[in-house]
């Protein structure tokens, strides 16, 4: 790829804890002054940016002289509902120093699950990238639980990318991108430019890395930008410190590693899909499904269908899994959990007589699947 070839118009810059302390136990302002500079230069040039910045819960820690609570989920709940105020109190200083109105949206996974909450949130990122208002974005951690958070801002930053159709999303951590192996143990390691491909062996390479205050490692990145890239997203991985890492990013220079967007941008429903609700069952299909769905695009039959795990209803989204447990899809389904067993290897033409009733032939229908493998 070479810089003239990219323009991203829209682009989510996700600004985890470790880039906004710096490794500290509290907010660096100076380096937020100069993410905040970086990102005002691509928006006077018109870009459309939208933050997605982690920092709540170690400000609110910070701002309270780090008392000693219980490490409850309670204890994440009240650090983050003092937190998120200190943290937009100076998001929207900053930004206000270079003419830029910034607004807050915080979300959960309960706020994207159904289509309809889904498609409510996307228009107030409209409404606000319209009147050139930059969203500044966190999980709202002050009331989520286990249930409904999203859980990592890596993950809800490649969500809020997906629902807003966003071009890049530029993934800014402590570390310059991915390697070939842990750099802090294996001297001989190199950090991988580019990727086209997330396989088992990238993921591999990617185990094992965290970084200290924030929550996800390496892994999680990986996770959130293989959703991203199937959404028709590039996404870049980079180091906040790294000098001019925005800029350089979205110019589509080399900086980081970059995880290039499969060709094609699913359309709106399916996009929802992949970033909206969460996966509540798994079938195991075998090889000859497998190929049907991501190799010539076909619908998913009963008779590939070779297990079911979970308990789930007709129109529950499900993740789709090959008999070594790789990810191939995810999709609604058209039958539930109980159903599908006893449906399970059958031919179409047998669901009536097996189950009394039919709701068509597909157990999943290749509209309401989205495919995540390579
Ligand atoms: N939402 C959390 C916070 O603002 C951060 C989660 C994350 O870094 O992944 O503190």
């Amino acid at each position: 790829m070479t810089p003239e070839s990219v323009h991203y118009k829209r682009i989510v810059v996700k600004l985890g804890t470790s880039v906004l302390t710096g490794g500290a136990r509290q907010l660096d302002r100076a380096r937020m002054v100069e993410l905040t500079r970086q990102c005002a230069e691509l928006y006077h040039q018109g870009h459309d940016i939208i933050v997605c910045s982690s920092g709540a819960i170690a400000a609110g820690r910070a701002h309270l002289g780090f008392p000693k609570l219980p490490p409850t989920i309670v204890s994440k709940q009240l650090f983050a509902a003092v937190g998120q105020i200190r943290i937009m109190l100076m998001w929207e200083h900053f930004f206000d120093i270079y003419g830029i109105r910034v607004g807050q949206i915080l979300l959960t996974r309960a706020d994207v699950e159904n289509r309809q909450r889904y498609l409510n949130a996307r228009d107030t990122f409209s409404a606000l990238l319209e009147h050139r208002i930059v969203p500044v974005v966190n999980e709202n951690d002050a009331v989520a639980t286990e249930e409904i958070k999203v859980g990592d801002n890596d993950n809800l930053s490649a969500l809020v990318a997906t629902l807003c159709s966003a071009e890049l999303l530029l993934i800014l951590t402590d570390q310059p991108g991915l390697f070939t192996a842990d750099p802090r143990v294996d001297p001989a390691a190199q950090l991988i430019p580019e990727v086209h491909r997330i396989d088992e062996v990238l993921r591999a390479q990617a185990g094992g890395t965290s970084t200290g205050l924030g929550v996800g490692g390496m892994v999680t990145k990986l996770s959130a930008a293989n959703m991203a890239r199937h959404a028709g997203i590039d996404v870049v991985i980079a180091a906040g410190q790294e000098p001019n890492v925005i800029l350089r990013a979205a110019r589509g220079e080399a900086v980081g590693t970059r995880f290039v967007a499969l060709e094609s941008r699913p359309e709106s429903r399916k996009r929802w899909i992949l970033a909206g609700p969460k996966p509540v069952g798994i079938v195991v299909v075998d090889d000859g499904a497998m190929k049907a769905l991501c190799e010539r695009g076909r619908s998913l039959l009963p008779a590939g269908i070779v297990e079911i795990e979970g308990k789930f209803e007709r129109g529950d989204t499900v993740t789709i899994i090959d008999q070594q447990r790789h990810e191939l899809a995810r999709g609604l389904t058209a039958y539930g959990s109980s159903d599908l067993r006893q449906i399970a290897g059958a031919k179409s033409h047998e669901i009536a007589e097996r189950l009394g009733y039919t709701y068509g032939d597909e157990a999943i229908h290749r509209n309401n699947l989205v495919i995540l493998a390579d």
